[in-house]
Order: C-alpha cells, then sequence, then structure tokens
C-alpha cells in the first residue's frame, strides 16, 4: 500500500522546514495536507492516493504545454542519454538562446542560468556594476525571488505568510531597496527627485501576478521607461512569469512592442525550461557585455545551460505557436466568466483580475467597486474567503493555487473536459466562500 498524503506530509515535516521545498506548498494559507504528487499529465496531477485533480497551479508556470508533453518528454529523453551535465558550452543551449532573441529581439544578449531569483539577481548586479550606483527601487507586492534586496513587501510566499520582508537580510542591503506602491507614477517620480542619482535600477514585474494578479495600469510601465532613461537608470522587466507565457513575446509583445519601447534588461524564468531549471537573463548588448567573462560584473553556475533543462525549454518554445497562445488566451477568458458566474450568483462581491491569460479573484466590496490597483489594496480584501473556496474547489478534484496571492495558470491541456470538471465545481466553492 502507498503512503496516504498525510504520512508522507508528517514524515517530511519531520525532516524538511514545514515538510516541503518552497514554502507555499505547504498550504500555510490554506490550511490542511497538500497532496503529495506522483505524477502529472496534460491538465491533470495524480497525488499518492491516486486521486486526480485537473491542475490550475501548472508548476507555478511552467506546464504551459500541460504536464508531460510527450514531445517536451522524449527531447528531454534524448538529451539525457547523451549525458547529463558537461561543464562545457554545447548547442542547444546556443539554440534557446536564439529562440528566446528571435521572439523577444530587444534581448540582444542573453545569459542562462538556472532560477528566476539567478536572473533577477544578476540583473541587480549588472545594473549596479554598469551605472556604478547603489539603490534599487522595487514595488510592493512584486515577487523577483529570494534575493536578498528584493524581499522587502514582496508577493508569492512572502504574502502568503503575511511576512513584511525576511529575517536574514542584513539592514545594509535592505537600506538599499527603495520600495513604492505599484502602478504610483508620482512615486516613482519622487523617488528619482530625491535619489536620482543614486538609483541604478527600477525593476518590476511586466505584469504583476505575485499578488494575485493586478496588470499595469495603461503607461505606467512605459512611463518608468521615460524616467528611467532620463534618469540614467536601467529598467529591469521581470517576465519570469508572464515571459512566453501571456504571449508569444510575453508581455513586452503585448505592450513595449506595440509601442515601441524595451526595457534594458528582462528576466525570463519558468516556461523558458519547460519544467526543468533554466532561466535567464538578457537586454541591450552594452550592459550585457559587463558580464564575465566580457566585463567586470560576475556571474557563473555549474548547472547554467544544463543540457537536459535547455533541451526541454527548447522543445517547449518550439511547440508554443499562435494556436497555443490562442488556445490560452480562450480558456482563460472562459474560466474567468465562470468563475465570475458562480460568485455573483452566490452573491460574493470579488474583482477577477487579470493580464493575458493569468488571472486571479479577490473578494470583497471594495475590490468590486474599485478593482485591486496595488498591494494594498490587495491586502484590504477578504483573502479569509479564499481558504474555503479552494477547498471546496479541492474536494472536487481542482487544485487551485493555494493561496489568494497568486495566480491561476491554465495549459494549452486544459480541454474542455477539463474546464467542465472545474465548472462543475465552482457553484459549490462560491457557496463557501459566500459563508466564510
Ligand atoms: N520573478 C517572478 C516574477 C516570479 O514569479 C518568480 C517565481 N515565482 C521569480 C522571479 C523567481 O523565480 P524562481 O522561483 O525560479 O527563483
Amino acid at each position: 500500500m502507498s503512503p496516504t498524503n498525510a504520512e508522507v506530509f508528517a514524515h517530511a515535516q519531520a525532516v524538511i522546514p514545514g515538510g516541503v521545498s518552497s514554502p507555499v506548498r505547504a498550504y500555510g494559507s490554506v490550511g490542511g495536507t497538500p497532496p503529495f504528487v506522483a505524477s502529472a499529465r496534460g491538465a491533470y496531477v495524480t497525488d499518492v492516493e491516486g486521486r486526480q485533480y485537473v491542475d490550475l497551479v501548472g508548476s507555478w508556470g511552467p506546464a504551459l504545454l500541460g504536464h508531460a508533453h510527450p514531445e517536451v518528454v522524449a527531447a528531454v529523453q534524448e538529451a539525457a542519454a547523451r549525458g547529463l551535465s558537461f561543464g562545457a558550452p554545447t548547442t542547444t543551449e546556443v539554440e534557446l538562446v536564439d529562440a528566446i532573441r528571435y521572439r523577444v529581439p530587444a534581448a540582444e544578449l542573453v545569459r542562462l542560468v538556472s532560477t528566476g531569483t539567478e536572473a533577477t539577481m544578476t540583473a541587480l548586479r549588472l545594473a549596479r556594476g554598469y551605472t556604478g550606483r547603489d539603490l534599487v527601487v522595487k514595488f510592493a507586492g512584486c515577487y523577483h525571488g529570494h534575493v536578498d534586496a528584493l524581499l522587502a513587501q514582496a508577493g508569492s510566499g512572502v504574502a502568503t505568510l503575511a511576512l513584511p520582508g525576511s529575517a536574514g537580510v542584513s539592514s545594509a542591503v535592505a537600506a538599499e531597496t527603495i520600495v513604492l506602491p505599484y502602478n504610483d507614477v508620482d512615486a516613482v517620480r519622487d523617488a528619482f527627485a530625491q535619489h536620482g542619482p543614486r538609483i541604478a535600477a527600477v525593476i518590476t514585474e511586466a505584469a504583476p501576478a505575485n499578488m494575485g494578479v493586478v496588470p499595469p495600469a495603461p503607461g505606467f510601465n512605459a512611463e518608468l521607461r521615460a524616467l528611467t532613461h532620463e534618469h540614467g537608470a536601467l529598467l529591469v522587466q521581470d517576465e519570469v512569469l508572464t515571459g512566453f507565457r501571456v504571449g508569444y513575446s510575453g508581455w513586452w509583445g503585448l505592450e513595449g512592442l506595440r509601442e515601441g519601447w524595451s526595457p534594458d534588461l528582462f528576466t525570463f524564468g519558468k516556461v523558458v525550461g519547460g519544467g526543468l531549471p533554466v532561466a535567464a537573463v538578457g537586454g541591450r548588448r552594452d550592459v550585457m557585455r559587463q558580464l564575465a567573462p566580457l566585463g567586470p560584473v560576475y556571474q557563473a553556475g555549474t548547472l547554467s545551460g544544463n543540457p537536459v533543462a535547455t533541451a526541454a525549454g527548447l522543445a517547449t518554445l518550439r511547440l508554443a505557436d499562435a494556436d497555443v497562445y490562442r488556445h490560452l488566451d480562450e480558456t482563460a477568458a472562459r474560466l474567468r466568466e465562470s468563475v465570475t458566474k458562480a460568485l455573483a450568483n452566490a452573491g460574493v462581491p470579488h474583482a477577477l483580475q487579470w493580464a493575458g491569460s493569468l488571472f486571479s479573484v479577490a473578494f470583497g466590496d471594495d475590490v468590486a467597486e474599485h478593482g485591486v490597483r496595488d498591494y494594498a489594496d490587495v491586502q484590504g480584501s477578504e483573502h479569509w474567503r479564499y481558504a474555503p473556496f479552494f477547498h471546496a474547489l479541492l474536494d472536487a478534484g481542482v487544485s487551485a493555487p493555494p493561496s489568494a496571492f497568486e495566480a491561476w495558470f491554465v495549459s494549452a491541456a486544459h480541454d474542455d473536459e477539463a474546464l467542465a470538471r472545474i465548472e462543475n465545481a465552482l457553484p459549490a466553492a462560491a457557496q463557501a466562500a459566500a459563508e466564510a
């Protein structure tokens, strides 16, 4: 007999802090026992007890094509058979970089790393190295990985656990980060007026999805571009989550490309590795040329550009064509409508927030009336309604993200059958939210 989720979780908690390798997986804010996943295919995950769920977590982003797409798995198997890691350059990593540059030409040079955290960390070091300045501006509720300087008022697990930041970040490092309210151009202007000559970079999620989804107000990102330019700072657009998910060329393809501007640096992750550890930092040639071995800004990685991981990323990008993105958009639109309908029927005031195919729901009269513009709005919402909503879905075999502060992820494999299962589960979930 295979063990139950509760049995594995109990053992895991005895040997791993919180029983998990990344905090939000522990179900801290929704309560209960997380299913331990035994396998996943298409739109479904199966736990160690043999229960199957329609998955709306998607590995938190990478599973764009659905889980274990046969062509991606085959590419990984073929690469693995040729060797797991060489610590030497390979053609696959160059092909992956070519694929990234084809979609986002403003990423003139690209360096591959293994996690989004490394990508944003490298972007900041580059920005500081290039400008010779020390301060970094970030926005409350934006998550850029667990980089010391970027954990202040970060979203995602930091928001889920209601932490102001993280213990263990030195005050010297924290003092170099200016945290501003999202979507507030005046706050950015003031920060530049006060500290302009010291600001190396503004880093922003291209469209934030780690405080729930909070789309940039029209013109906000373009204004960041203009202000950074005016003051000699770099704009770092973090597309770890949005890159190659919200469209063929990421969020930049929906906005910057159409408006004719680009950030100085991009960070990518998640989809770019197709489920294996690949992330990237890319951007202006003159800035990227500061990286070692060409320049004085050091960065490296034993497993960077790993041949098996880059094969997964390359296969994923090759398969993610216009049809895939159309399907994602249509699927997300249908689900948004279904969620709204169920909540409206149950009399739950809410706001359905979305950016491309990413979406999330926030509860409460305030957000229903005014929408969600920033982290304060999110924190002021009735997020306690999310746990019963989530558990009603889980009981019906639907795995939504286990936190009100995360986006829902659909995939190319979410078909009518999977969507119908979610839609059947929504009325009871909405009722549970109403009664919370
Ligand atoms: N930036 C953004 C926008 C993210 O969503 C994440 C991860 N959720 C990261 C950076 C960090 O990526 P990783 O977890 O791979 O370190």
